[in-house]
């Protein structure tokens, strides 16, 4: 008899999932609300965390059956600032994460594990929005309550690649030092000459989530 199982999303989760029960010789369908793979953090930057587990993470992978397909760049140190930009630098040996991309294009962590997924002959029926699936499935649908929300923008700036990362209600409103009523925030870094642009790509978000520090650590936006 041939073994078969229905997974309800396309996310990580439920391609990972595919992958497996497909090597395992399951025949498996995946129903996928969206049009494509990726289309929640379509063209968004992400951390696979690598300091929670003695493990590298890539390690991980590659024991979980997935073969590492998509670019991934190792980041070994990044800036902290606190409330009066006070920066503080940190540096690991080991990656403290790698940075990915997500998203429905080439070279995302998505359509990298789409294509491993049809490779092993899983089957994706995108455009379906199950509510209800009255025979045994696996429902990987991702996180279905806010803890608050969250807006990805990607824009080009002139600086070189770096990380940033700033903790303090005074420079990042309501961000980190999360409050019940967060809608929005977008911290920023960039050239000082190039403020306009981010503004512009931040079209839409209230200007008080907005927070924009110039390459050297200096507040730009608000003045
Ligand atoms: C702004 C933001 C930044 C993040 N940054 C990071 C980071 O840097 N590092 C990190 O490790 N994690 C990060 N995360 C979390 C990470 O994105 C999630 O943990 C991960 O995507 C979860 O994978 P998943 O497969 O469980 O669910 P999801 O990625 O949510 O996938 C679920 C899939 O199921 C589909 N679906 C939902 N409901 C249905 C339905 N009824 N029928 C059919 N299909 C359905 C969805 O369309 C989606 O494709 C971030 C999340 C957000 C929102």
């Amino acid at each position: 008899m041939v073994k078969e199982m229905t997974i309800i999303g396309a996310g990580p989760a439920g391609l990972t999932a595919g992958i497996n029960l497909a090597k395992a010789g399951y025949k498996v369908v995946i129903y996928e609300r969206e049009k494509d793979v990726g289309k929640k953090l379509n063209g968004d930057f992400q951390g696979l965390e690598n300091w929670t587990s003695e493990e590298d993470v890539l390690e991980s992978f590659k024991k979980m059956n997935i073969n590492i397909n998509f670019p991934y760049s190792p980041v070994y140190s990044g800036e902290i600032y606190d409330s009066e930009l006070n920066k503080t630098l940190i540096k690991s040996k080991k990656p403290v994460f790698y940075s990915i991309r997500r998203g429905s294009f080439k070279d995302t962590l998505d359509t990298g594990l789409k294509k491993q997924a049809e490779k092993e002959g899983v089957k994706i029926i995108y455009n379906k929005n199950i509510k209800n699936m009255k025979k045994k499935c696996i429902i990987a649908i991702g996180s279905q309550q806010a803890d608050g929300i969250g807006i990805g923008i990607t824009f080009n700036i002139k600086m070189k690649d770096k990380v940033i990362v700033i903790f303090d209600d005074n420079i990042a409103p309501k961000a980190y030092a999360l409050d019940a009523d967060v809608k929005a925030i977008i911290i920023a870094s960039a050239d000082s000459e190039s403020p306009e642009a981010i503004l512009d790509a931040a079209k839409g978000c209230p200007t008080s989530a907005i927070t924009i520090i110039d390459s050297s650590g200096k507040q730009i936006f608000p003045k």
